[in-house]
């Protein structure tokens, strides 16, 4: 049986060999272990694998969980945030990749203000317009992002997308691209507040080909963790 180990090993090494060949240093991308359904122990075996990013969908299994790592963990929230949830999360998480409602953003803004701090997000993009997904459309990225910049206790660091499932990963390809030009158009406009570098796409299935297209955060479950069994 493959262990998380060697899994987290192969994985470093694609990420190493994609950045490279798309001429990009390898440094600039984080991977994040995606631990949902996960137990601590086996999280605790990634972490021991110098993994110090990982990533939840649900608030719930944050609170569940965070008291069992040290504060050197980053905890990413990259699912549907709820804004009545926000105050369980805001002084526990290093990055929101889940952003998509000026209400939400709002929220955040508040949630982080009580607290002290400014709290690093990203806007969900709906690239591919599934109605089964979260996530803004790509053509109103900019105006939502007008809309928020203003908020000073967030900081929009980029966006991030859930690509469709698709048997081929090159087929995934055009949408990572879309993201990454989003990114750029969005630069030269100097809107006041917002430089974006952040780019949150690549899951088990086309990682790879998102390196290639300029993700700087790849979040992985499966190809660490192996299947999830939802109970
Ligand atoms: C579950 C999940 C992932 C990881 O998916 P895998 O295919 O297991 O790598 C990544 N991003 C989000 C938003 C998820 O919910």
């Amino acid at each position: 049986m493959a262990s998380i180990k060697n899994n987290i090993n192969q994985i470093r090494e694609k990420i190493d060999f994609c950045a490279k060949k798309s001429n990009r240093d390898p440094q600039e991308i984080t991977l994040i272990a995606v631990t949902k359904t996960m137990p601590v122990y086996a999280m605790k075996e990634a972490v021991d694998c110098q993994i110090i990013d990982l990533g939840e969908n649900k608030v719930q299994e944050i609170q569940n969980k965070f008291d069992s790592f040290g504060p050197e963990i980053k905890w990413h929230l990259i699912g549907h945030l709820q804004t009545n949830k926000v105050k369980y999360i805001i002084d526990k998480v290093i990055m929101i990749h889940s952003v998509d409602s000026q209400r939400l953003a709002f929220k955040i803004n508040e949630e982080a203000k009580k607290y002290g701090k400014v709290q690093d997000i990203l806007i969900q993009v709906n690239i591919a317009m599934e109605d089964t997904k979260f996530g803004i459309g790509a053509e109103d990225v900019e105006l939502f992002i007008r809309e928020i910049a203003p908020y000073s206790n967030i900081r929009i660091r980029g966006l991030m997308t859930v690509a469709p499932f698709v048997e081929n990963p090159e087929d995934n390809r055009v949408v990572f691209k879309k993201m990454k030009q989003i990114i750029v158009d969005i630069n030269l406009k100097n809107i006041d507040n917002v430089h974006m570098d952040a780019l949150s796409m690549g899951m088990t299935n086309d990682y790879e080909i998102a390196i290639e297209e300029g993700a700087t955060l790849v979040r992985v479950g499966t190809a660490i963790f192996g299947h999830r069994n939802y109970l």
